[in-house]
């Protein structure tokens, strides 16, 4: 066999959605496992549909998770001209014809067809009348009416097709432009594409491909239908679970490579592992290991997934990675890998899910000012924690340098002294250097923060009693 080529080919009419990533991440892992090349190429056609902005966002988004592409990206409306040289070998060998049918009458005789209960088809009208190219007119396949076309589908075994079933489908319209069953042929032939692994949305036009295929005198890649993504509860996946555009997930904070790594197991499985780097993927990954069922789209695992990366993943890549969100929240950074700001990365590095959520839990280190939560404030700034607080800020303004054994031991003797268990300093405390009642260690975060920083917070806090009360 011939060095294997895949490709992907999305219209570039939509962004790059979850099902669509998935397709690019298997044909990607495919080419990549046998050592072969993995080809780009935008069906855009649709003149109408077809977006600049959309190239741009599916490029994007593939450069996101890195699969790139070895070969392309192609342009079917920079192909014309291919298309338009095959039609003409179609048609001279008897194998394509032009049809001058108008689009009412065939229109009318669909809904026909389908009042009397038929499987709407064409019927030929033009098939043995011998016209020639001419206004309005499309050019169809002259397909085969007997017979079976098999289907050697690599996920599914054998599906047979009866051709009688199939239509004379339109080749080429009448403005000249190919019709997608077309362009698609001409494209995986003449690029020689291997195999072709797809959503099974694309079984019934497998068929037609392959009998095109035979016309020519080629032969048809290998097929592989991989089966649809389902929504958390079943139905079709909706726009509120998956079908966002994968560089939404980028903008909320999924690293690529926990959202690859949810993708490859969308469908695919290695016995029950769930964790793969990109080398164990494109050493394991194989289509007979492809599910013939839906798989189904769970935001949690995903979820779940991206805080196991953001776990693993190395500090001080986390830190330049959070930048953006920190900056969407306002806060800039001068320097990523300054000690207390990789300090502040590691503190809640254990607890994110995601980076957006990594920037939300450490911005308050970077505030010029905290604010309180309001039920946090009204349990924990309470009057009759003002001596404590006070006693606290004394002792902290006296001690030479924040070490976590030192505070420790300031926090458990104040709590003794007032008859307290250290939560109930350590809570109102936590709430004058965060706002919150949840934030990383309070002995390592009053160590990130410095002391200048963690006194003017806890003067601010005794203020705000005071003022309260
Ligand atoms: N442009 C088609 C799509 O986006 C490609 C189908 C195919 O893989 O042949 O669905």
């Amino acid at each position: 066999m011939s060095a294997v080529k895949t490709r992907f080919p999305p219209s570039p009419t939509g962004h790059l959605h979850l099902g669509g990533a998935r397709t690019a991440l298997f044909n990607w892992l495919f080419a990549k496992h046998h050592g072969g090349a993995f080809l780009l190429r935008f069906e855009d056609t649709d003149r109408e549909r077809s977006k600049q902005e959309y190239v741009d966002s599916i490029k994007e988004a593939l450069e996101w998770l890195e699969l790139f592409w070895d070969e392309g990206p192609y342009f079917q409306t920079q192909r014309l001209e291919i298309y338009a040289d095959y039609a003409q070998k179609l048609f001279k060998e008897g194998k394509a014809y032009y049809c001058e049918c108008s689009p009412e009458v065939l229109e009318e005789k669909r809904k026909k067809a389908l009042a009397e209960g038929r499987k709407p088809k064409y019927d030929g009208t033009c098939r043995e009348k011998g016209l020639g190219p001419g206004p309005g007119r499309v050019l169809r396949f002259k397909c085969p009416q007997t017979g079976t076309t098999v289907v050697e589908d690599l996920i599914r075994g054998a599906v047979a097709f009866e051709n009688q079933e199939l239509d004379d489908f339109v080749l080429v319209r009448p403005d000249g432009i190919p019709t997608y069953q077309f362009a698609v042929v001409i494209d995986d032939l003449t690029m020689g594409i291997t195999h072709v692994i797809r959503g099974d949305d694309h079984l019934s036009n497998t068929p037609k491909q392959i009998l095109l295929f035979e016309a020519l005198g080629a032969t048809p890649p290998k097929y592989a239908h991989v089966p649809m993504i389902l929504g958390p509860d079943g139905s079709r996946l909706s726009k509120r679970h998956g079908a966002l555009s994968i560089l939404a997930y980028r903008d909320e904070g999924y690293l690529a490579q926990a959202m690859r790594n949810y993708l490859v197991r969308l469908g695919w499985s290695y016995g029950d592992q769930e964790i793969f780097t990109l080398e164990e993927m494109i050493e394991k990954f194989d289509l007979s290991r492809v599910s013939k069922s839906p798989a189904r789209f769970d935001p949690d695992k995903l979820l779940a997934l991206n805080a196991h990366y953001i776990r693993q993943e190395d500090t001080e890549r986390l830190a330049e990675m959070v930048l953006p969100f920190l900056l969407r929240l306002g806060i800039k950074i001068d320097n990523p890998k300054d000690e207390k700001f990789l300090k502040a990365v590691e503190s809640v590095k254990p607890r994110a899910r995601t980076l957006k959520e990594m920037a939300e839990m450490m911005a308050f280190y970077f505030v010029p000012e905290v604010e309180y939560e309001e039920k946090a404030a009204r349990k924990f700034l309470k009057p009759d924690i003002l001596p404590v607080l006070e006693e606290l800020l004394d002792a902290l303004k006296n001690m030479p340098a924040f070490e976590e054994k030192a505070l420790e031991d300031l926090f458990r003797g104040l709590a003794e002294k007032h008859q307290l268990k250290l939560k109930h300093v350590a809570q109102p405390v936590r709430v004058a250097l965060t706002g919150r009642t949840v934030s990383p260690g309070l002995f390592e975060i009053m160590d990130i923060l410095g002391k200048e920083t963690v006194i003017k917070r806890l003067e601010k806090a005794l203020q705000h009693i005071r003022e309260a009360s």
